[in-house]
This record gives structure tokens, C-alpha cells and sequence, in this order.
């Protein structure tokens, strides 16, 4: 699975599926049911952790089959399989706009519903009108916005089973200049505040139900200032540009950033009295892992 996760990390699946299309899908999903082997989909694997065991049962990759993007006036359907800088980029070039918000978040459709991904300048879910589903058995059903469930970084979906194929997002006309200058402004904030180019999921924790003079603190800021940057496990370690990223250095095990998270959570709690909810999604058999100790790396000593 290492060659499908953003952390590069992660043992193999017993199976590895990448349906062409929904008929295939839908037969992928009826044989396995009638074998008893448990599925999960992924998209793009940027939220996900999967143990150094890998998975046992199997997994669909919904990229890049489902990538289809198409227009209905205002009115966008995307695959679930679609990049959201695709989906982002065919809106641009049809004078519509809405998702620059997602710029720089590298999943697809499929797991940004699923997450309801975003960022402080708004979240997939204002934009969905309805998602095409499958359930295991293969049934395939229309859910509209209200049917979602979308909450901060979740949706009824995350652990439902079912399978997103597609969605249909509303946004509105608006000019192209100020379109790409708000991508690019937003993508510029981006690089000037995370690490980019390595391997991470991005950030490890959702922000806490924690507000201070009104405003929700950040769970970066809280492991910040717990004093957990720089510190690593093996080869993961806490960002020293944004304490809620955790990136994966050569050698790094999915052990290791597991470790290092459970470790931030600690801290967190024990300097800043909040407990932090993981916002990664740990996948596969963890049988027999082992929290490990922390260290500074050797030049902060
Ligand atoms: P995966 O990681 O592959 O899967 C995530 C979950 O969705 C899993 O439970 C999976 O089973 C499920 N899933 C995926 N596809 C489907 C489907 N078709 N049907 C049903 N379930 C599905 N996230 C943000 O919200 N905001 C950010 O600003 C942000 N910045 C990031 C920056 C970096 C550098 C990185 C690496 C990640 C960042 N993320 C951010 C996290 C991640 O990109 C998002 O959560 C993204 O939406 C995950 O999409 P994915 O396709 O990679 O899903």
C-alpha cells in the first residue's frame, strides 16, 4: 500500500482492485460479498495511514477510473475518482467558482465528501448537492445534500460502507481573473505555511472544540506550543513548519508515525489539558504494535 498513501508507508493488501467503471464496480462488490472478504475504498490515500501488516481483505482504488468531470450550467459532476485540482481547474476554465477554497488539498472527490474536506475559507459539503453511492451489495443510490450527514472533517459516510461514484457540486459564475487569483493567493498561503513536496497526510488532528475570545483554537497551535516540533520517532517526525503535520523521512515506518501521533496526543494533553481527535484514519492490521519513545533529532540536542 506504500505506493498508495501520501505517506509512502504500509504493507500490502491481500487484494488490490481498480474498477474501470460502475458495472465493474457494482460485479467487484457482489463477488467479494460472495466470498466474504471485507472492502475498503481509498482515493488518492492523503488521510490515511495503513500498518506496516498491511490490509487483510480488500482494497478499490476508485483513481484514476471514476475521473470523468463533465458541466450542467452551473451545476459540476464529478467522479469520485477525480483530483479535486482537476475538478478545481475544469471549473476555472468554465468561469465558475467555489472550490479555490479546496486548493492544495490533495485528495479526490470520493474521499473529500467522505472527509468533507476544507479549509478556514469553507468545506466541500457547501457545495454538494447529492452523491451517487453503492453499498456492498452492490445497490446503487442517489443521497442528497440533507442525507450526508456533514459535520466538521466528517460525513455519514466515513465507516458506512457505502462507496462514493460520483457527485454533483453547485457553484457560481464568477470571473475568471478573480478566480485564478484567489487559487493562487490561497495555494501561495498554503506553501508559506505547511511543509510541501514530502511525505505526510497533512494535518494529523481535527482542530478541538476549543475557543478562545471566540475563535477555535488550532490543533497545530496547541502541539506547538506543548514544544512537540521537531521531536521524532524513527524516521517520522512533528513538522518544524506546522506542528499538526507529521512527515515520514527515509526509513520512516507506518509504526513510527503512529507512535509519533499517539505520542502528540499525549503531550497535548498533559501540557495543554485538550484531547486531540485524530483526523488520519488508521487502516489494516495493527496486531502487535508497540507505542515507541520519542526523541529530539540530534541536532536539536
Ligand atoms: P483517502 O485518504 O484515500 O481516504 C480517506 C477516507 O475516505 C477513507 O475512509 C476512505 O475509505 C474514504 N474514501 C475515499 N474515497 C472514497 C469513496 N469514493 N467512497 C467512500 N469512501 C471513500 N484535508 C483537508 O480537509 N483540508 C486540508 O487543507 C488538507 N490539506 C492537506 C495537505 C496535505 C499535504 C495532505 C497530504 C493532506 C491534506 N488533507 C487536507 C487531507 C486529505 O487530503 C483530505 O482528507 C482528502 O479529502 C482525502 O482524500 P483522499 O482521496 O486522499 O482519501
Amino acid at each position: 500500500m506504500s505506493a498508495h498513501t501520501t505517506f509512502r508507508t504500509g504493507g500490502p493488501a491481500d487484494y488490490f482492485l481498480t474498477p474501470v467503471d460502475e458495472d465493474d464496480l457494482v460485479t467487484m462488490l457482489q463477488i467479494l460479498r460472495q466470498a466474504d472478504i471485507p472492502v475498503k475504498v481509498i482515493g488518492n490515500g492523503s488521510n490515511i495511514l495503513v500498518s506496516d501488516l498491511g490490509i487483510r481483505g480488500a482494497v478499490i482504488r476508485l483513481k484514476p477510473g471514476f475521473a470523468q468531470i463533465e458541466r450542467e450550467g452551473e451545476v459540476i459532476i464529478a467522479g469520485a475518482g477525480a483530483l479535486l485540482w482537476q475538478v478545481t481547474k475544469f471549473a476555472a476554465a468554465h468561469d465558475l467558482s467555489g472550490l479555490e477554497s479546496t486548493m492544495g488539498i490533495p485528495g479526490t472527490i470520493g474521499g473529500a465528501l467522505v472527509m468533507n474536506a476544507g479549509t478556514d475559507h469553507g468545506s466541500i459539503s457547501e457545495m454538494v448537492v447529492s452523491a451517487t453511492v453503492v453499498d456492498t451489495a452492490g445497490n446503487v443510490q442517489v443521497k442528497d445534500h440533507g442525507n450526508l450527514g456533514f459535520k466538521y472533517r466528517e460525513s455519514s459516510l466515513l465507516g458506512s460502507g457505502q462507496i462514493v461514484i460520483s457527485s454533483r457540486l453547485q457553484l457560481t459564475p464568477g470571473s475568471p481573473q478573480e478566480i485564478q487569483d484567489k487559487m493562487e493567493r490561497l495555494k501561495q498561503k498554503r506553501t508559506s505555511r505547511q511543509p510541501t513536496d514530502c511525505r505526510t497526510a497533512g494535518s494529523t488532528f481535527k482542530n478541538p472544540e476549543v475557543y478562545i475570545d471566540g475563535k477555535q483554537q488550532a490543533a497545530g497551535k496547541l502541539i506547538d506550543q506543548a514544544g512537540a516540533k521537531g521531536w521524532h520517532i524513527g524516521g517520522a517526525e512533528v513538522s518544524q513548519k506546522h506542528a499538526n503535520f507529521i512527515i515520514a523521512k527515509p526509513g520512516a515506518t507506518s509504526a513510527d508515525i503512529r507512535s509519533l501521533a499517539e505520542w502528540m496526543r499525549q503531550r497535548v494533553l498533559d501540557e495543554k489539558g485538550h484531547y486531540l481527535a485524530m483526523e488520519i484514519e488508521f487502516l489494516g492490521d495493527w496486531t502487535g504494535w508497540v507505542k515507541q519513545t520519542v526523541a529530539l533529532p540530534p541536532e536539536n540536542i
